[in-house]
């Protein structure tokens, strides 16, 4: 991902994409001591870009990491990037991390946190088109999602990828696409990186957000179907059992955006999920919102 053209935002300087360098004693490297935002440009506008501004500041706050910039300077940067790259539609990593300045596990005298902005296009879509379309299959995975005594959940901090990639390395091990990650009960959670819902009889339901990431793109649709006159449940648990007799189930970020689930294989036992349903249409009206004006 080092090597290509373009140019990344760091501390307040555009520099070429081969250029933006850190030392190898960089605090974030030995002990993840970073936040990072995924978001997306449609048409040259990023969609719920102050929203992600704000959700990096509090990231940042929640694991003591002193930022230098505010709201202001982390929109300017993110649309300099936009436009010194020429992009128009693409995937806006924004991020900060504590820098090479002292090591230790220890949050003072880092100095404010490096600040950095990359955009590419290449993830147009998230998962391949295809597979996307047909619906991704999903496995429950060993690695479940701690209590909020043990991670900041609410926090996009590179520490709390670790299980999300461990996560999805199970699952792939098992053969599935992505894992379907249950909480420390055993409730149902999320994927590796991105929310889960579910429609059954005619009414949508995701598991309350207060163990893992509450998402956007969840709040996004929560809003969106409830405007449209949907039954939505979103503030209560959702077992396996519950989960895995639905109708159909689909997957929400920003990154991923609204993708069907066609297949989740739980205790192992397979169960298939309508994709051309509903979902569908949750999916083009999610399609629609991210490029209104
Ligand atoms: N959960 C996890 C673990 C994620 O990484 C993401 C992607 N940021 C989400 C949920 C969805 O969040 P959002 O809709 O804000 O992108």
């Amino acid at each position: 991902f080092d090597d290509r053209d373009g140019f990344i935002h760091v501390d307040g300087e555009l520099v070429p994409w081969r250029e933006a360098r850190t030392h190898l004693l960089t605090h974030a490297l030995h002990y993840s001591s970073s936040v990072f935002e995924g978001e997306r440009a449609y048409g040259g506008r990023i969609f719920r870009s102050r929203e992600h501004s704000q959700r990096l500041l509090r990231s940042a706050e929640a694991i003591f990491l002193p930022m230098r910039v505010g709201v202001e300077e982390i929109e300017r940067a993110k649309y300099e990037v936009l436009e010194a790259n020429g992009f128009s539609d693409a995937y806006v990593r924004a991020f900060a991390f504590r820098g090479s300045r002292k090591m230790g596990v220890d949050a003072r005298e880092g100095g404010p946190a490096h600040f950095a902005v990359a955009a590419w296009t290449d993830w147009a879509s998230y998962f391949d088109p295809d597979r996307r379309a047909a619906g991704i299959d999903l496995v429950t995975v060993p690695t479940r999602r701690p209590p909020p005594q043990c991670m900041r959940v609410q926090a996009k901090a590179a520490g709390n990828y670790q299980i999300s990639i461990c996560a999805k390395a199970e699952a792939q091990a098992m053969g599935a696409f992505d894992a379907l990650m249950l909480d420390w009960e055993g409730h149902v959670a999320e994927s590796s990186g991105a929310n889960i819902f579910f429609i059954k009889d005619g009414m949508l339901v995701t598991p309350k957000a207060d163990r893992f990431l509450d998402g956007l793109t969840r709040q996004t649709v929560i809003e969106m179907c409830r405007e449209s006159g949907w039954r939505v449940e979103d503030q209560r648990r959702v077992s396996p059992e519950e989960l895995l007799s639905a109708d159909e189930v689909f997957l929400t970020g920003s990154a991923v955006e609204v993708t069907p689930v066609r297949q989740i294989t739980h205790e192992g036992q397979s169960y298939e999920f309508g994709t051309e349903g509903h979902g569908l249409e949750i999916a083009a009206a999610y399609a629609e919102r991210v490029r209104a004006r």
